[in-house]
């Protein structure tokens, strides 16, 4: 079968190989995959930065965001059957077995030793066919066969955005404005359950104001501010701010939109060396305005059941808006191609079955 993968640590690595077809254990189910998205992490893994094979392979195939069909399933799975759609998460148990891990929140593991699909230790889904754990796998209604492919990066926005409103639990507090740094396919989700929320919702990036990707955050009710024309410092102060850039300047200079009793959740990788002028000032800023920053990576089964809810209120609210996110859909052989950036990409996705 054909399997997009990288040689781990390897600069542009990235090919198209010839893989068995994987087989099951009891517990398992093999996936026949419709469509993988692409993300930053897909890139950074070919350009070498991360990504570990499985234990005695040189390869590891590339993949986290995926929408499957059931094909087969092990002896012990109960719950799903073969034609069933299905998204599996990404992250699996580490290998301690740790107390966040064994109740099923390995998106909190303690150890930080986890496996993850197309990441680190586990195979991804870049493949014709892929194997998952029954337990990580998320049923998916047909009529959302469109748009679940999504519903991987929908995760980590529901899970920023929940985490938020339950550490706010800490007072009595009613947010009015929030802020989204970065209009890319995180940004826009996480505008989207903000907007769903009734929340002002402003969105920041760079882009002209007539890219598609301002259109749509224009559509769902945001308000775009482009950093080129607008400084930050003009417009005002929020309840809420999610930094999905993983710009260290942007985020320092958000930490002063903050309002009073405010919560900030960051959810990029912050590689860039930056000092910080005066972080005794920030500190105390955080103190005597009761402010949070707390950090959010990956997901688990529930914000992705969370996630699937949300899509049926999303598309019905903002008309089908969720496709318009899916800006390119290529084939396989053309994975050089889906790793590319360009302007007006949203989200790019591979099709591994040749039928829609
Ligand atoms: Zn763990």
């Amino acid at each position: 079968m054909k399997a997009i993968a990288v040689k781990p640590m390897q600069k542009n690595s990235l090919q198209l190989i010839d893989l068995p077809r994987p087989e099951i254990n009891d517990n398992e189910v093999l996936l026949k995959v419709l469509y993988v998205g692409v993300d930053g992490t897909d890139r950074e893994i070919n350009e070498g930065i991360y990504g570990t094979a499985p234990e005695g392979s040189d390869y590891l195939v590339i993949g986290h965001e995926c929408l499957a069909l059931v094909e087969e399933v092990g002896s012990n799975v109960q719950n799903f059957k073969k034609g069933d759609l299905v998204v599996p998460t990404v992250r699996r148990p580490c290998p301690e077995n740790c107390f966040n891990c064994r109740n099923f929140e390995s998106d909190m593991c303690l150890t930080g030793n986890y496996l993850e699909h197309g990441i680190y230790k586990l195979n991804g889904f870049a493949s014709e066919f892929a194997v998952s754990d029954a337990d990580y796998l998320v049923k998916v209604p047909k009529e959302l066969r469109d748009v679940a492919v999504l519903l991987e990066p929908l995760s980590i926005a529901e899970k920023a955005v929940y985490q938020s409103y339950k550490i706010q639990e800490r007072m009595i507090w009613d947010p009015k404005k929030a802020v989204v740094l970065g209009i890319g396919p995180l940004g826009l989700l996480i505008a989207f359950l903000l907007r769903l929320k009734g929340l002002d919702t402003y969105v920041i990036g760079r882009d002209p104001s007539d890219s598609l990707r301002v259109t749509i955050a224009k559509e769902v009710g945001a308000i775009y501010v482009n950093t080129r024309e607008t400084p930050l410092s003009t417009i005002g102060k929020f309840d809420m701010v999610f930094e999905a850039t993983g710009s260290v300047s942007l985020a320092l200079e958000a930490i002063d939109m903050l309002n009073h009793n405010a919560v900030f959740c960051l959810l990029g990788i912050y590689r860039e060396v930056k000092e910080c002028g005066n972080f005794g000032n920030v500190l105390t800023e955080l103190v005597l305005r009761n402010r949070v920053i707390f950090g959010s990576v990956n997901a688990n089964k529930r914000h992705f059941e969370m996630g699937l809810e949300h899509i049926f209120e999303i598309e019905d609210r903002w008309n089908n808006v969720l496709n318009r996110l899916i800006t390119r859909e290529l084939k396989p052989e053309q994975f050089a191609e889906a790793l590319k950036k360009y302007p007006e990409d949203i989200k790019t996705v591979i099709r591994f079955q040749s039928s829609p």
